[in-house]
């Protein structure tokens, strides 16, 4: 069998490479690296994209999440709510404003922040409710809204370029955190994120923070900081919106068939999409107790997978000071054990879903036929 590889970012380029080449010579011969027009037509175009009114540009999404919540003024003795299961940039983007996050279980079916979870989580020192739409699957915005009551909600949106939440696309409510990380569904050649958002003030006050706290050359404001997309990485990124509905579209396809010829395999959860949501499948994630056991048969098979996230984000040595010992949020931890991340791309072809598909249930019938003996 020819090998799967998990993603093949090479494939975008080569498909786009006489419109990235002439994106990139033409910033390269304009003269203008930072903040220019490109920014500019980016941010007009992703906010358009997204149906929301305004889009900052910002070196990452990480800092598309600190800035969002420094944004309001959220800061140290400040709670915000995130999920226990998620990339760990949420918790750390929430950490570096000084705020402590504040972790709400996973629903068990979708992995994404269980509303039934949230009001138990607000006390009176919350200052936002962080949602993330895991894998590219909507979270449950409405009723994370009404739980949420007055505290905003400031979505992290880094893997969900393109979802539909009923008929909403995500970034279209209050505010949202965008990553154009390579390999996220809408990918710069680098580092790259946005906030997108309804909020003028908020937005005026993130334009600030991520160009030194200063809107007039040398008159500083605010303490701010330094966050730009370049140019470059926005001329590629106005090439890229433009496949991001047809790639996504792609994606769905093959999920598609994933879920429909994976389903009836012992021993594997397949993910569980809500009848309201309209994921764009950034990760295909199954489940099964034998996580290990599957990755490595599937690699001695050829076919690449990750895990997302092997270790929960309260277990890192990162947040070993936050209080939350082993076991304290088991189902993060059960997740953290059990997910395996399929290959999954616009670019993947027929043929290697079919191999991913055969690989999958020769290894779990090999994995069933050991549990059983
Ligand atoms: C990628 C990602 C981020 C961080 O984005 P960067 O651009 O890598 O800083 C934040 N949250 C989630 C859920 C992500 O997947």
């Amino acid at each position: 069998m020819t090998p799967v590889p998990f993603l093949d970012l090479g494939a975008a380029y080569r498909e786009l490479q006489s419109e990235v080449d002439a994106a990139v010579a033409r910033v390269l011969a304009s003269g203008w690296y930072l903040l220019g027009p490109e920014v500019r037509a980016f941010e007009a175009e992703f906010a358009a994209y997204c149906g929301a009114e305004h889009c900052v540009a910002l070196g990452s999404g990480l800092d598309a999440i600190t800035l969002s919540l420094r944004g309001l003024d959220i800061g140290p003795g400040d709670e915000v709510v995130v999920p226990s299961h998620t990339f760990i940039a949420t918790w750390l983007g929430v950490a570096a404003t000084g705020a402590t996050p504040v972790p709400v279980e996973p629903d068990p079916g979708t992995l994404n922040l269980d509303p039934a979870r949230l009001a138990a989580a607000i006390t009176p020192r919350t200052r936002a409710v962080m949602p993330v739409h895991l894998y590219g699957q909507p979270a449950d915005l409405d009723a994370i809204a009404e739980a949420a009551g007055d505290v905003p909600v400031i979505e992290d949106a880094a893997q969900a370029h393109g979802a539909h939440h009923r008929a909403e696309r995500i970034g279209s409510r209050y505010a949202a955190a965008f990553s154009f990380y390579p390999g996220k569904n809408l990918g710069a050649l680098g580092d790259g994120g946005a906030l997108v958002t309804n909020d003028a003030e908020l937005a005026e006050r993130v334009r600030l923070l991520r160009n030194y706290g200063s809107r007039v050359k040398y008159q500083h404001e605010v303490k701010g900081t330094n966050s730009r997309l370049d140019e470059l990485q926005a001329a590629v990124l106005r090439v890229k919106l433009s496949r991001l509905d047809e790639w996504n579209a792609r994606r769905r396809t093959i999920a598609a068939r994933y879920l429909a010829e994976l389903s009836d395999v012992d021993g594997l959860v397949l993910p569980e999409v809500p009848a309201w949501a309209d994921p764009v499948w950034h990760l295909f994630v199954v489940r099964t107790p034998h996580r290990d056991r599957l990755r490595d048969l599937l690699d001695t098979a050829g076919v690449g997978t990750l895990s997302h996230y092997p270790v929960a984000a309260h277990r890192a040595p990162a947040f070993a000071d936050a209080g939350w010992p082993a076991g304290s949020l088991p189902l993060a931890e059960r997740a953290a054990a059990e997910v395996l991340s399929l290959p999954m791309g616009p670019h993947l072809t027929d043929d290697q879903v079919t191999t991913v598909i055969a690989a999958v249930r020769a290894a779990m019938a090999e994995i069933g036929g050991r549990a059983a003996a």
